[in-house]
């Protein structure tokens, strides 16, 4: 199967961000006085998530020894069988953990599982530090986006996995560095899979395909949601979610700001109204100053 994910796309998103920090020295903190010296880096927290004596936001600090371990458990039904297939002709998993494991600091390794769950659906787990993939998504991705009428719903399906490990990579970071995320954590997780993926590369290019991920992600919870028949009862508006097709306006509208120029007229194609989409860069740009502060102490 041809489906390519440049593998290192985020790494090298990644360590953009904090090569373009260059100039924000260490907080130079002096232990008598407790004042900065010059120019102090934004440090959110002064976590030591890999408990070596040395704050995670020290440039010092390089003793993180954890990798993301790929994990193919068993799959009996069809919708399992096929999911797994999926997975691993596209080789998903091995690029997704690489790219974390080369961009991430992680303090011990962190499984990503292939899994069959009996729910199309994916997790982080905050008590066993890891990640599952279910192989149900892919399968009813695989079916939602043939649904669609796609062209290529094989690619629509992958594009739909990416946002979805980069929102259980937005839980796994809230968790694993204890960050000072506020709104819902759901809200958060949706916004750090359109800041992970949504990164200018050198030439201040964004990559096309990482884009259209996230549009492929608004579309499929527009789908979903109208499979529901458009109505929102209370159950929906009291879960840690937002409703689906609030969350297509979403990362339809992060997408949108951040490169007007490849998600093509959102607005004449009913993606998101005018009005959203006026604040859509304004509101991209603080999504990124926001996500960019909270994780460049546990970049590589
Ligand atoms: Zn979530």
């Amino acid at each position: 199967m041809e489906i390519g994910f440049r593998t290192g796309m985020v790494v090298a998103a990644l360590v953009a961000v904090v090569s373009g920090c260059g100039e924000q020295h260490p907080a130079a903190t002096s232990p008598a006085s407790g004042k900065t010296a010059g120019v102090a880096a934004p440090t959110p927290t002064q976590t030591d998530v890999n408990r070596n004596g040395v704050p995670d936001a020290d440039p010092s600090d390089e003793d993180w020894p954890g990798k993301m371990t790929v994990v193919y458990e068993d799959a009996t039904t069809p919708d399992a069988v096929r999911g797994r297939r999926f997975m691993e002709d596209t080789k998903l998993l091995p690029q997704l953990a690489e790219d974390i494991t080369g961009s991430l600091k992680l303090p011990y390794d962190i499984p990503l599982k292939g899994s069959q769950c009996d729910e199309p659906n994916d997790f982080w787990s905050p008590a066993d530090k890891e990640m599952t993939l279910c192989y149900e998504d892919v399968a009813n991705s695989l079916d939602l986006f043939t649904k669609l009428g796609d062209e290529d719903p094989e690619a629509s399906a992958f594009h739909e996995a990416l946002a979805s490990f980069y929102h259980e990579t937005g839980h796994m970071v809230i968790d694993l560095y204890e960050l000072p995320a506020t709104g819902r954590e759901e809200d958060a997780a949706d916004q750090a899979s359109a800041y992970l993926l949504l990164q200018r590369d050198d030439d201040g290019r964004f990559d096309p395909e990482s884009v259209q991920a996230i549009m492929d992600s608004g579309r499929w919870f527009g789908a979903m949601s109208s499979g529901a028949g458009g109505e929102i009862d209370d159950d929906q508006l009291a879960d840690v979610h937002s409703p689906d097709r609030a969350r297509m306006f979403n990362m339809v509208c992060w997408a949108y700001g951040a490169d007007p120029d490849d998600t093509g007229d959102v607005v004449a194609a009913g993606l998101l109204p005018a009005a959203r989409a006026d604040l859509c860069e304004d509101e991209y740009r603080k999504l990124d100053r926001a996500w960019s502060t909270l994780l460049t102490p546990y970049v590589k």
